[in-house]
């Protein structure tokens, strides 16, 4: 068997990613104008059954915005997961808010029990805003994080949200192409990303199409992508007197960006097959395998099969750093779930509601191999790795 590199998550670049690249170098359109930045948008709003979709300048920064237009204000609390990337959350941040860290469930996703049980039992609401009874501060938004592809419980999470008032923003940057099968009782056919007050794309490198980097905003009113549209470009009114009406940010997509991502958005249905092939066979090859599972996705949803977690069952036994050392020994790069944000240094000190099931996963998960040009022999390999591992303890 082959001894080569097995890398974690890289980009597929075989579609027309050069030709349009090269269309956009030649006719001198490379930075934030040009007719790919527009198209992209266009493909993108189709894709997901949307009428307008905003290009920005990554995933973080369609965050920031969204934050901005969900009225988040300094002072404020937003509740967000825990169990996630430190993107989803430093944005909070950036408005001068704090975050309340919020547990996962079986999904890896908010823990819709325990968000009722905190608003409920934490927080008063007075008929307009929700507010955290320990420190009075307002709760007007949560963000809800589409982890691995999967989807997070959207009609308890909304119904929970409209119940209190807050809005809700679907960080979907790992979730492009997951969504609602067209028989589910709510929400049928719906994308990932489209069901909240704003959803949030992302096309980094390491995600399921890329731009090299960049990111893209939907929201429920129009309005509100209008707006963002007009945040992420300058809050330039008028384009021959530079006039500007309110603070904006240069979070611009450049055409060099939307050309990749016009390529890749070709390629996402195919990818998705691939992702789904390689998917189906590690949990073949691990079913009778003691020790490990590979955790499953939601039912009731066609999802992205974006990233896999390898569940190490008994993690005193078998230790996830020890499971991670040994494959990168054999040329195969896995890694561990994410640090817990609630216990990363900058938010040692922030609140957070009954944190168990992230901990529980955190010292559990692996994530696998899953780039779209993986081969049916080096998920065989990954998993033989995986084997040898297990039996030599
Ligand atoms: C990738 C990612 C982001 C940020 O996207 P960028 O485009 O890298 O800024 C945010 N949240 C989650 C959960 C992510 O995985």
């Amino acid at each position: 068997m082959s001894d080569q590199f097995i890398p974690l998550s890289v980009p597929n670049l075989s579609g027309r990613e050069l030709d349009y690249v090269t269309e956009a170098v030649r006719t001198g359109w490379v930075s934030t104008a040009g007719r790919y930045v527009s198209e992209f948008e266009e493909n993108v709003a189709r894709y997901v059954n949307k009428d307008r979709a905003v290009s920005c300048q990554s995933g973080t920064s369609g965050l920031h915005i969204s934050l901005i237009l969900s009225g988040v204000m300094p002072g404020d609390a937003v509740i967000v997961p825990t169990l996630t990337f430190i993107a989803a959350v430093n944005p909070v941040c950036y408005q001068q808010a704090t975050p309340i860290f919020m547990d996962c469930d079986d999904t890896l996703c908010m823990d819709p029990v325990k968000l009722a049980a905190f608003c409920e039992n934490e927080c008063d609401f007075d008929g307009k805003a929700l507010r955290y009874k320990k420190t009075g501060q307002r709760i007007p938004a949560l963000i809800v994080v589409h982890v691995f592809g999967n989807m997070a419980n959207m009609p308890r999470i909304l119904e929970i949200a409209a119940r209190y008032n807050m809005k809700v923003i679907e960080d979907a940057t790992e979730a492009l192409g997951t969504k609602y099968l067209d028989d589910a009782p709510c929400y049928p056919g719906c994308f990932a990303g489209t069901m909240a007050d704003f959803g949030v794309y992302s096309f980094n490198g390491n995600k399921i199409i890329t731009t090299g980097g960049g990111g893209m905003i939907v929201a429920k009113r129009p309005e509100d992508a209008e707006h963002a549209k007009h945040l992420t470009t300058q809050a330039k009114s008028d384009e021959l007197n530079f006039i500007h009406d309110e603070i904006g940010y240069n979070y611009r997509m450049t055409n060099l960006q939307a050309a990749l991502g016009i390529a890749q958005l070709e390629q996402l249905e195919g990818f998705i097959q691939t992702k789904r092939e390689n998917y189906r066979l590690y949990c073949e090859l691990l079913s009778d395998v003691e020790g490990v599972s590979i955790l499953p996705f939601e039912s009731g949803i066609r999802t992205n099969y974006w990233f896999y977690s390898l569940n190490i069952e008994d993690p005193e036994r078998h230790r996830r750093d020890d499971m991670i050392a040994e494959l990168s020994r054999m040329k195969i790069q896995t890694r561990p779930i994410w640090g817990l944000i609630h216990q990363q240094k900058p938010y040692v000190n922030s609140l957070s509601y009954q944190i168990e099931k992230a901990v529980y996963y955190h010292h559990r998960v692996v994530n696998l191999p899953c780039s779209t040009n993986l081969t049916k022999d080096d998920v065989v390999r990954v998993v033989e790795a995986v084997k040898q591992i297990l039996g030599g303890r």
